[in-house]
């Protein structure tokens, strides 16, 4: 029987391995893919928007929306919280689109148990060297900040066994069609 479609998939991988870019890139092949908009207590880096790229949230709001259960997962990063909303990933599931969750290695693992049948992505990036300067590069992290990344990176990469998938991004166009392949369902496992 052919594969079906995937209608959930959770990209994951270390602060610069390059999600969000494999992400814009898929869209353009998938217009029906929409990912959802997390929510965190981190603040906002220069040019990105409320409501776009995070629900910017005090963290008291943050912890309110703990309590009231409004989040399907949630995790403490680098210390500030982050979480996929159930409004969100109903919200894009009623509009019929392929959903995308783009977060880290912990929260993935919890979308798998809720959701076996997402499929799980891991983006590997082609080494620690190219993970530190692409980091260096973002210039969006202090030193101490760069660091703590890198080291949460080296435990991200551990669990990379974990994901049902994972791609070295070391050729944007190639990452990107094995990723396509695999929410079409003509992946070969
Ligand atoms: P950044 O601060 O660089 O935007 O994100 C830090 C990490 O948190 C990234 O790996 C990102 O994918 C992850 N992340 C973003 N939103 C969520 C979320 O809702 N849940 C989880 N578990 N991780 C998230």
């Amino acid at each position: 029987m052919p594969e079906q479609k995937k209608q959930l998939c959770v990209l994951s991988g270390p602060s610069g391995a390059g999600k969000n870019t494999v992400y814009d890139a898929l869209c353009k092949r998938l217009p029906e893919l929409a990912h959802t908009v997390s929510a965190t207590t981190r603040a906002p880096r220069d040019g990105e928007a409320d409501g776009v790229d995070y629900y910017f949230l005090t963290k008291e709001e943050f912890l309110r929306r703990m309590d009231a259960d409004e989040f399907i997962e949630y995790v403490e990063y680098g210390g500030n919280y982050y979480g996929t909303l159930k409004s969100e990933v109903e919200r894009l599931t009623a509009l019929g689109k392929t959903v995308v969750l783009i977060i880290e290695v912990n929260g993935a693992l919890r979308i798998k148990t809720l959701f076996p049948e997402a499929a799980t992505v891991f983006i590997i990036p082609p080494s620690l060297k190219v993970l530190r300067q692409r980091l260096r590069d973002r210039g969006q992290n202090t030193g101490r900040e760069l660091e703590a990344r890198l080291k949460i990176a080296k435990a991200e990469l551990k669990k990379r066994s974990e994901y049902d998938y994972c791609v070295v991004n070391d050729e944007i166009d190639r990452c990107v069609d094995e990723i396509y392949a695999i929410i079409k369902g003509d992946d070969p496992k």
